[in-house]
């Protein structure tokens, strides 16, 4: 029975979290034995973190998605230090690196008429079309085959197992353990896995176009308004990737833009961008839009043999960029955590714990954020403080990117 707090049940150091256990993996390609059946639930950067770092350890792994790829998806596509050091911790230092060579150097944010401007320590902007898929092919050059277009749906969690039904087998399946790690769509958990905060709060959105004068290269370019925020950036092939978070309450630019609500949307992101002097965004792009329900969210994480990541755990808000990084830990972690309990242990309690413990220090930032940025008058209060306060702003963007 584990005991809450009681220093016997942390997690202890694993070879493979030490550099020369990483080494000596990178060198032989083995991990521990074989423990455990896991299946894998998300081929996003979450679930192919875990599912890499699983194979490592020796664990059994089956790795479904029900997507096919390369697939874009809603992200703002930076990866800040700390989630390339992340994916150093994986063994895959070099996937992002070897799709786009610049580093960012600087990240500038406009709001009520001002500019604040910080430098960045590094960080790298790239589509999620190109980085997911360097991911699958890297996990795939290391033995672990990922199976696309398959739905899964857990059907049951006791004793020891899960019981999953995918889409691809005619018959059900049990697993030792389940990582769940199918961003802000994928459902049908809540029976095990409650919400502690329901989905509310901004909608995320995004598309990327061929160009857009005023986002300069190696720059994070982001626009705040009453009705949300946009962030801009130039990915790999020179393309800019728009992203944003807008307001449910709102709808700025609604009345111009006529019924369709993909059009509408791209109404009030054009609304945004003018604020700045930047855009429009052609009409066209309102077809190649995509859109997230609503992005804030927590849940319980861990529940028997069935353990939520990344997004699919919860997720607070775009603006720090830290998304990502959040992720890929969150999906190392779980990994760690199905590779270190013994049978008898309460594996979802112990990845409560230990996500909460992994994430608490990472997260206060962006939550404290989020809260200024729940209104109107709090945005505005927050960027007039932002712009009389831009060392604070620089500090911030450091602490983001420790690593
Ligand atoms: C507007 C916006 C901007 C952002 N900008 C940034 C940024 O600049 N930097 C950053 O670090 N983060 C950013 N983020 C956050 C980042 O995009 C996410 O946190 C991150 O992608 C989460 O990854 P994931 O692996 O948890 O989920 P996902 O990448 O969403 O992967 C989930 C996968 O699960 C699959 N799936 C779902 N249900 C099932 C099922 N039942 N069976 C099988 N497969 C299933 C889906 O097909 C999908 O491929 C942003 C988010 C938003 C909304």
């Amino acid at each position: 029975m584990i005991q809450p707090n009681s220093p016997s049940n942390r997690l202890p150091m694993h070879p493979l979290r030490s550099a020369a256990g990483l080494d000596r993996w990178a060198a032989e390609g083995v991990g521990s034995p074989a423990t455990r059946d896991l299946l894998v639930v998300g081929a996003g950067l979450a679930g192919s973190a875990a599912a890499i770092r699983a194979a490592a350890h020796g664990v059994r792994v089956t790795w479904v998605d029900a997507a096919s790829f390369p697939r874009d998806k809603v992200c703002g596509c930076c990866l800040n230090l700390s989630a390339l050091g992340a994916l150093a911790e994986i063994g895959c230092a070099t996937i992002a690196h070897d799709l786009v060579t610049d580093d960012l150097r600087a990240w500038q944010l406009t709001a009520a008429g001002r500019t604040i401007d910080a430098k960045l320590p590094g960080g790298i902007a790239v589509s999620r079309a190109k980085l997911d898929w360097a991911l699958i092919e890297q996990a795939r050059s290391r033995g672990l085959q990922l199976r696309t277009k398959v739905q899964a749906k857990v059907l049951d969690v006791r004793g020891t197992g899960v019981d999953v039904r995918l889409s691809d087998e005619s018959a059900d399946r049990r697993f030792d353990a389940v990582i769940w790690a199918t961003g802000l769509s994928g459902g049908g958990v809540s029976r095990w896995l409650p919400w502690v905060v329901a989905p509310h709060g901004p909608l995320g959105v995004a598309v990327l176009v061929d160009d857009l004068p005023g986002v300069p290269e190696r720059t994070i370019r982001m626009v705040c308004a009453d009705d949300g925020y946009v962030g801009l950036v130039r990915v790999e092939d020179g393309q800019v990737d728009v992203a944003a978070a807008l307001r449910r309450d709102a709808g700025a630019g609604d009345g111009e833009a006529g019924g369709d609500p993909k059009s509408r949307l791209l109404a009030r992101v054009n609304a945004i961008l003018a604020t700045a002097r930047l855009g429009p965004l052609s009409e066209h792009c309102a077809e190649r839009l995509m859109t997230t329900p609503p992005l804030r969210r927590a849940r319980q994480c861990g529940h028997g043999g069935l353990l939520a990541v990344g997004d699919a755990a919860g997720y607070v808000e775009p603006f720090t960029g830290e998304g990502m990084a959040w992720a890929i830990r969150s999906g190392i972690a779980a990994a760690d955590c199905v590779a270190e309990t013994d049978r008898e242990s309460d594996l979802g309690r112990l990845w409560c714990r230990e996500h909460a413990r992994q994430l608490r220090s990472r997260q206060w930032l962006c939550r404290a954020l989020s809260q200024a940025l729940a209104s109107p008058g709090g945005s505005r209060w927050l960027f007039r403080a932002m712009a009389l306060a831009p060392w604070a702003v620089r500090g911030a963007v450091r602490r983001l990117n420790r690593v």
